[in-house]
């Protein structure tokens, strides 16, 4: 999956999982601020497992110091798509966010600040900014980023309680995304089981189960697929709906308004403005036309 596909598929399941507007699951619900920063904290997420290889977007995010990066990086995880693309490729991702998320600085002025999770989610929003095309310019990338960062640290020092939850979500949907392609994942990295040689001459078999040992269900086809865009296209607009939503109840809740009852009666207009258009259509063309 490409870059940006794997960026926006983050934001979008960060939107499902956070947010408590309606067509979402709420199943992890945090503030309005905690959706927006967190589906730019969750994209950036989305692209970290790439950090396996020089020439990914997060390589060409800050170099010359991602590129370093991206090189240990895929040292360590054996090469591209090998244990940065593995459930514990994900764990020790989560486990880095949640141990960042431990390093706060105890100021008389402001109180404990999340130094760790703002300096994370710095690096992880200016991927996703750069992805995305948010920012055209690297340095824009940057100040959006720490623009976002500083105001969570300052202005919610608990406002970080997410970030593991947001970076593990992030992960997981990349090996997922990347899974839905040709060549599958390492699942089980470092345990690599190679099927047996009848295994690999059955067609539609040899394409679950690779002959290098990935896993997959090849639904997207190759790589940048019109299929892959084919799915990521509704992403994309349900992330933008719910950081819509969130800004709206952030807004309301900021100027006094009872958010959820603004919204309901808002979300009560709409249904029936929809309601009443379709009647009338169907009555339009059921009613014959005069002459
Ligand atoms: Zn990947």
């Amino acid at each position: 999956m490409k870059g940006a596909h794997h960026a926006l598929c983050g934001a979008a399941a960060w939107v499902a999982v956070a947010s408590t507007a309606p067509y979402t699951l709420g199943w992890y619900p945090v503030s309005p601020l905690g959706v927006v920063a967190g589906t730019l904290v969750c994209a950036g997420a989305a692209l970290a497992p790439d950090a396996d290889h020089h020439d990914a977007t997060v390589a060409h995010s800050l170099p010359p110091v991602s590129e370093w990066v991206c090189d240990v990086v895929g040292h360590l995880a054996g090469g591209h798509r090998n244990g940065t693309h593995s459930v514990l490729g994900v764990a020790v991702l989560t486990a880095i966010a949640w141990g960042a998320g431990q390093l706060t600085v105890t100021t008389e002025r402001l109180g404990d600040l999340a130094v760790g999770a703002g300096v994370l989610s710095l690096l992880l929003v200016a991927f996703a900014a750069r992805a995305l095309g948010l920012a055209r310019r690297r340095l824009d990338a940057w100040a959006l980023a720490l623009a976002l960062a500083t105001f969570v640290t300052v202005a919610a020092p608990t406002g970080w309680d997410w970030l593991p939850v947001a970076v593990g979500l992030g992960a997981a949907v990349h090996v997922a995304g990347d899974m839905l392609t040709g060549s599958g994942v390492p699942l089980l990295w470092p345990w690599e089981p190679r099927p047996p040689r009848w295994w690999r001459r059955t067609p539609l078999l040899n394409d679950v189960w690779t002959a290098g040992g990935n896993l997959a269900l090849p639904v997207l086809g190759t790589t940048g697929s019109w299929r892959e865009r084919l799915l990521v296209a509704p992403l994309t607009a349900y992330a933008a709906y719910g950081v819509g939503a969130a800004v709206a109840v952030g807004s309301l809740t900021a100027l006094g308004y009872d958010a959820d009852r603004v919204l309901a009666r808002a979300w009560e207009a709409a249904s029936a403005l929809v309601g009443t258009a379709a009647v009338v259509g169907v009555v339009t063309l059921q009613v014959p036309l005069p002459g």
